[in-house]
Formats: structure tokens, sequence, C-alpha cells
């Protein structure tokens, strides 16, 4: 069995979902599976390649890996929201979609200049929320040491335009 096999096998395929033509990847499954989960964690925790002081997901799936890698990593927990969620000042970017654009905000105080950073989602496509936190915390002053992803779709070609970006990129599946 190839890597992370066990863990691509909990994650499903809907046709057309969002919109005809997509074919949505579906980790909710994977999520419900005890063993895979806790896999995954230990797996990413695993790769990541120095001492962190925050993880920063993107929500909303993204909230569930930054969580559970936090513990291990002995990092908080930085959330990246859509624009408009946060109570406190913000500080946001913009980030075009198929249609439109839309924008990502962090607590302007959330992050210490020079904090060590991993950054984590659950899955890269184009690239362009992951790129647009990759500013987000670059505007805050961040250490980016590494972006993670459990899925990576790599003809979409989203974690190659992040390496481009100089940013270090692991996934665990593609
Ligand atoms: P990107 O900005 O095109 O890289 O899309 C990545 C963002 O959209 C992430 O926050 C993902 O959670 C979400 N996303 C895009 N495609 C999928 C999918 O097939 N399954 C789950 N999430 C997806």
């Amino acid at each position: 069995m190839a890597q992370n096999d066990d863990l691509k096998a909990l994650i499903r395929t809907i046709p057309d979902f969002p919109k005809p033509g997509i074919q949505f990847r579906d980790i909710t499954t994977l999520l419900l599976d005890a063993d895979g989960f806790a896999t995954a964690i230990a797996r990413m925790a695993a790769a990541v390649p120095g001492p962190i002081d925050l993880v920063a997901g993107i929500e909303a799936r993204g909230f569930l890996f930054a969580a559970a890698l936090a513990a291990p990593l002995r990092a908080g927990v930085l959330l990246i929201r859509k624009d408009g969620k946060l109570p406190g000042a913000t500080i946001a970017e913009d980030y075009a979609l198929e249609y439109g654009q839309d924008r990502i905000a962090i607590h302007a105080d959330a992050c210490a200049p020079g904090a060590r950073v991993l950054l984590v989602d659950d899955l890269i496509a184009t690239g362009g929320t992951a790129r647009a936190a990759v500013r987000l915390l670059a505007k805050a002053g961040a250490e980016l040491v590494q972006a993670q992803f459990l899925v990576d779709l790599p003809d979409l070609g989203g974690a190659d335009a992040l390496r481009a970006d100089g940013v270090a990129v692991a996934s665990l599946i593609a």
C-alpha cells in the first residue's frame, strides 16, 4: 500500500457538488473515523519541521485540523476567518474566486511579529485561499514555517504556486 493510502480510502468523492462538473473530495468520512482522524493528525504533526508558536487554521474545516495539531505541538490556535466574523480589530486580505472575490481576516493583535506559524487547511485546490492566508500572515509579521494540508489536488496547481511563493508545503494525500 502506498503511503497514506489508508487515509485516502477514508475520503469519498461526491460528483457535481457544489455545482455540475466538480468532483468534491468529502473528508467528513475521515473525520468520523476515530483511528483515521487520529492517524492523520499524528502524521501531520510528524511532518512539522520545527517549533511552532501558532497553528493558523482557515475557516471552517481548517479549524478542526489546526486545533487538533495545536495540542501535541504545544502551540496556540490562530483563527483565519471569513471577513466580518471576528469581534476585535482585524487585518484582512482579499482573494479572487472563480466569480467575484472573498476576504479573510485575523485579529490584528493575534500574531506577534516573528511568531513561528504553521498554516493548516483540510485541502488545497487552486491555492487562492491559502495564498491569501500567506499574504495575511506576512502582513502580521509572522514567520511562516510551513503550510500543511490533509489533501492536495495537484492538477489544480495550488501547492506548486505556494512553493513558487517560497512557502514550504506538505500534504498527506494527493
Ligand atoms: P482553493 O482556494 O481553490 O485552493 O480551495 C481550497 C479551499 O476550498 C479550502 O478551504 C477547502 O476547504 C475548499 N475546497 C475546495 N475544494 C474542495 C474539495 O473538493 N473538498 C473539500 N474542500 C474543498
